[in-house]
């Protein structure tokens, strides 16, 4: 059995003797902290702590990490409090400790809106110390190892979790040795059949191909030799899940995935890289359009090497990689490299770089959260951000851009500036015009075309996908809505000082001035704006500048009531930001018969005709104006829907996909369940109007097992 000795002979590699007994301390301490449980297994509970430590003495972690993993479940599993964890062991450990309990309790359930919630959670934890979540995948993954006896189900859902959302954060992060692991394990434990059948012909395999592999590998190993050139070239193997992803995805048969030849070739600088890349170019004839550098641009989690695939004998591909020793150590241990170092050194000069990235990469996850609209949305960035195919874009001057994969020119304008983002009106791609939200694609030339005091557009929000972009372009719609708002308040004062034959215009000079210090307002736009948004009259607001005699106000009342007869119903298209408004409580789309609701502070409050809540406001008459709707409404508007239909699994995809089928978007959808048969779906949609919804609806009522649909109001 592994002991806390021989860890200690392991950490002795690379690890001072002071930093090893502080890491005994902390095994003793859980050892005595988890006294009398055990695991599943029935191994006394420490081997836990202990193999979770092991993990991450091979990746040569630091010692507080060691002391973290060995003291991670005893906040969790014993009475021990995170002051007593902090008295013994420090803040530093302490703080580690708390965070990888905090990421435990976190369980990841169907993929619901729950998860987002958890999301958030985890992206709070990580970002007080990245190591948190080294820790917690290093705990996860000596979990998955031990699965052994669970039911299957329980097995499925953890091994579900573990793919969907531990093993793309270690892709993310860089650390690929426990990316695979996780993978596979997660795989087993998902197909267990698939997986041992992929198995057992990978190891039929191998013995066929072994004296090919070892031809291959001598010749270019010899002609490295030849030139002189310090390299070692190691066979590659894939592993199980990317073949099955392979099989399944490109539909290709098992043996053509494993008609491919993989090598590595490590060297020791930059410079041999691209020399040994000649010399093997040299030897066999590269395949064209398959040659990739990555060292010249890195992957978003600091990957670097050369990449190629050769004609090798006979015409077998032949893929090779090529990197420095730095880079593999990189590209095997991602962000954990960052605390890499070995005996006697003092400087970790590895992979600095790769830890201000993934910093960067848990600041942009926090900066997502802020801004995000709601929890759903931030959780389909981070899934978007998981996924770690970047696409690298070229500008007109031909420098390089890193842009998430799916982000558009506007996320592109805005990862320029700011400026450039808010004037932006058109682009071409490759030298041809092109919609603003087309997604780009590895290797385009891209060109924005700015005007100045062009504006952001609401749309945009629709397709923008970086964190950047989204929140740039809220912040410039805000100051836009207080624009529009003075506009509306111009019109209104004007329409009121029509009535006196005058307007702003017109004024006597100083009129304007004299009743801003009256009231006690800095400016003009001020003024305005406060009409605009109905927090001031406008005939009131008229008769004061017209009158210099001061008069009893007039009747609030009688002005509403002026402003809705005398000039016929309101037309409303939608685009009026923030003078009109629609309610929240009945949600009017186009199409319905409305009623609008002066409300102080918020300018027109649009509600359906039938709403209850206008009951109360009808005693108010006064403060009531009709409307219509435009027949060129651009915007989408929100509509609850109550669905009842019967539990089962995949039942939100289908739903969404029909939603989205029927070019409608989901802006929130919630599952409460009646009993084990009968679910009630709370789906928020954006739609056009009521002819769209009740296509939507209809389309609904065609699916199975579906019960009543209620277009909900509260
Ligand atoms: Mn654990």
């Amino acid at each position: 059995m592994f002991t806390i000795d021989d860890l200690a002979d392991r950490l002795g590699g690379y690890l001072p003797s002071e930093e090893i007994q502080q890491v005994r301390r902390a095994f003793y301490y859980a050892e005595q902290a988890h006294d009398g449980q055990t695991r599943r297994s029935g191994e006394p509970y420490v081997t836990h702590p202990l193999a979770v430590a092991n993990i991450l003495a091979n990746m040569h972690m630091d010692h507080q990490s060691l002391m973290a993993a060995m003291l991670h479940d005893v906040i969790e599993d014993t009475g021990v409090t995170r002051d007593a964890v902090a008295t013994q062991f420090g803040e530093a450990v302490a703080g580690l400790v708390d965070g990888v309990s905090k990421l435990t309790q976190i369980t990841f359930e169907d993929k619901a809106v729950a998860q987002a919630e958890n999301f958030q959670k985890m992206v709070m934890a990580m970002s007080q110390d990245i190591r948190v979540i080294i820790v917690k995948l290093a705990d996860r993954l000596h979990n998955m190892r031990t699965l052994g006896a669970l039911r299957p189900d329980k097995k499925r859902r953890i091994a579900r979790e573990t793919l969907e959302i531990y093993a793309r954060i270690a892709g993310r992060l860089g650390i690929n040795t426990i990316r695979v692991e996780l993978e596979d394990l997660s795989f087993q434990a998902i197909h267990p059949m698939r997986a041992e059948r992929i198995k057992r012909a990978v190891a039929r395999a191998r013995g066929n191909r072994r004296s090919t592999m070892r031809q291959i590998q001598d010749s270019l190993q010899r002609r490295l030799d030849e030139d002189d050139l310090i390299g070692s070239v190691v066979g590659r193997q894939k592993h199980l899940l990317s073949i099955y992803r392979k099989m399944r995805d490109q539909r290709k048969p098992f043996a053509e995935i494993m008609d491919v030849f993989g090598f590595r070739i490590i060297t020791d600088s930059v410079d041999n890289s691209y020399r040994i890349l000649g010399a093997v170019h040299n030897l066999y004839k590269p395949v064209p359009g398959r040659f990739k550098d990555y060292i010249a641009i890195p992957k978003a989690n600091g990957y670097q090497s050369l990449h190629t695939t050769l004609f090798g004998p006979s015409g077998m591909p032949v893929e090779v990689q090529i990197r420095t020793r730095e880079m593999e150590a990189m590209a095997n241990n991602g962000i954990a490299a960052h605390w890499l170092y070995k005996a006697g050194q003092t400087e970790r000069p590895i992979a600095v770089g790769s830890h201000a990235r993934a910093r960067e990469w848990v600041r942009g996850l926090l900066e997502m959260q802020r801004h995000a609209g709601d929890s759903l949305e931030f959780i389909e960035h981070v899934k978007n951000d998981l996924f770690p195919d970047d696409v690298y874009i070229f500008t007109p001057k031909g420098d390089i851009m890193e842009l998430p994969q799916g982000a558009t020119a506007v996320d592109f304008a805005y990862s320029v500036h700011t400026d450039i983002g808010n004037s932006c009106i058109a682009c071409r791609i490759d030298r041809h015009l092109a919609p603003l939200s087309t997604p780009l694609e590895s290797g385009q030339t891209l060109e924005i075309i700015t005007a100045p005091g062009a504006r952001p557009n609401l749309a945009w929000l629709n397709f923008v996908i970086t964190a950047k972009a989204r929140s740039a372009i809220r912040h410039a719609l805000k100051n836009q809505q207080r624009s529009e708002a003075v506009q509306l308040g111009r019109r209104l004062l004007n329409r009121a000082l029509a009535g006196f034959d005058t307007s702003l215009e017109t004024l006597p000079e100083g009129r304007l001035t004299m009743l801003l210090a009256e009231i006690d307002l800095n400016s003009e736009d001020d003024l305005l704006a406060g009409i605009g948004l109905g927090t001031r009259l406008a005939h009131a607001t008229a008769r004061r500048l017209v009158d210099t005699e001061p008069r009893e106000e007039e009747n609030e009342r009688a002005e509403f009531r002026r402003l809705a007869e005398s000039n016929g119903p309101i037309v409303i298209n939608g685009s009026e930001s923030m003078a009109i408004s629609f309610a929240r409580c009945c949600y009017p789309l186009p199409g319905d018969p409305v009623i609008g609701h002066l409300s102080i502070g918020k300018g027109i409050v649009v509600h359906r005709h039938d709403c209850g809540n206008l009951e109360e406001l009808r005693d108010d008459p006064d403060k009531l104006v009709s409307l219509t709707w435009s027949n060129q409404i651009e915007q989408d508007f929100p509509v609850p829907l109550r669905i009842e239909i019967e539990t089962r699994r995949g039942l939100i995809a289908e739903l969404a996909s029909l939603v989205t089928d029927a070019d409608a978007n989901i802006e929130r959808i919630g599952i409460e369940e009646r009993d084990v048969r009968l679910s009630i779906v709370n789906l928020t949609i954006l739609v056009k109007g009521r002819i769209h919804l009740a296509r939507i609806i209809k389309r609904l009522r065609n699916l199975n097992h579906i019960g009543r649909i209620v277009r909900a109001r509260h």
